[in-house]
């Protein structure tokens, strides 16, 4: 498999507080033509440990900025999320990806889900989710073949708008992911409040398989709380052998990670898994 940079981020920690002229070229990249300034994105195959069978990707977004590099999502993501690009870039990035399912769709038959991450200031937004449902209409993609991903934040607070939104996305047939599960503050009340249809669990449980039994059972009750309210379930950031065999064992067969493949191009991701989908 062809190997994309992203995963390997340039020197910059996302912690470190983004230096001004960084962050204000960064603002002004995402305010320009996303494509013609570096933007792009990457695909990662989520697969069921025990077949191998393909079950559907999740959309990463990448960005080669002419002067930076390879800047990694966290930073980038987070000043579109301050600056209030994130809508244009993520409409962007909806209409590369629609586009590219399409003709999947019409050349490969091909009909699995694809995930794309959503920023808390998206899912509270008026009118984001209108063009998002007008995007799907005009590609004509049929909305269970999209599932969107939200994250658990620290102190977010349930504005009416995000509960309509995701109810709205739900009744239309779109899925709706919970990341990074586990390591949020109000994991309990995200499941109780939206409707969530799918948990993904952290990769920081998995990373502990083998070496933490705490961690382990915590993991394990994580698996058993999807199951006993019906969520689907898939694990992030699989590395090994054992960890894939551990999940298995224990309830959650459907993984993501470099174990089963990196996040690849589009047309790295075609050869490799769409190129030889049944129709
Ligand atoms: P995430 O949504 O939790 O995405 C999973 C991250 O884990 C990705 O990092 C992926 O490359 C990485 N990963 C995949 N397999 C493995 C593995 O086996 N081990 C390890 N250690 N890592 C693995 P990436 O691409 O750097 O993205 C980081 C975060 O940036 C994402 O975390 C997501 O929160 C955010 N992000 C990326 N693209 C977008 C986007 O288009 N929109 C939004 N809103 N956020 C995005
Ligand atoms: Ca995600
Ligand atoms: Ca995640
Ligand atoms: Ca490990």
């Amino acid at each position: 498999a062809k190997e994309v940079p992203g995963s390997f981020h340039s020197f910059f920690n996302p912690l470190m507080r983004t230096s001004y002229n960084r962050k204000s070229a960064i603002e002004k990249g995402l305010k320009g033509n996303l494509k013609e300034n570096g933007f792009y994105y990457v695909l990662q195959p989520q697969v069921d440990g025990n077949t191998g069978q393909l079950v559907g990707a999740e959309v990463l977004s990448r960005w080669n900025h002419p002067e930076f590099g390879e800047i990694s999502p966290p930073e980038f993501i987070q000043i579109a999320e301050e600056s209030g690009e994130i809508f244009s870039l993520t409409s962007h990035l909806l209409v590369e990806v629609f586009t590219q399912i399409k003709e999947w769709q019409n050349r490969f038959g091909w009909n699995l889900k694809t995930a794309i991450n959503m920023t808390p200031s998206l899912l509270s937004d008026p009118t984001f989710f209108d063009n998002f449902f007008e995007l799907l209409e005009c590609f004509k993609i049929p909305s269970h073949l999209i599932e969107i991903e939200i994250t658990e934040q620290a102190e977010l607070t349930y504005s009416s708008k995000t509960l309509e939104n995701l109810l709205l996305c739900k009744s239309k047939g779109i899925s709706i992911a919970i990341d990074d599960f586990g390591t949020g503050f109000s994991m309990i009340s995200y499941l109780t409040h939206f409707p969530i249809n799918k948990i993904k669990i952290d990769k920081s449980f998995v990373q502990k398989i083998g070496q933490n039994r705490k961690s382990e059972a915590v993991l394990t009750s994580l698996i058993h709380l999807a199951h006993s309210i019906e969520c689907d379930l898939v694990a992030e950031g699989v590395e090994t052998l054992e960890e894939s065999l551990f999940l298995q064992e224990n309830g959650c067969p459907v993984h993501q990670g470099y174990f089963y493949d990196k996040p690849l191009a589009p047309d790295a991701f075609e050869r490799n898994y769409v190129q030889d989908f049944i129709k």
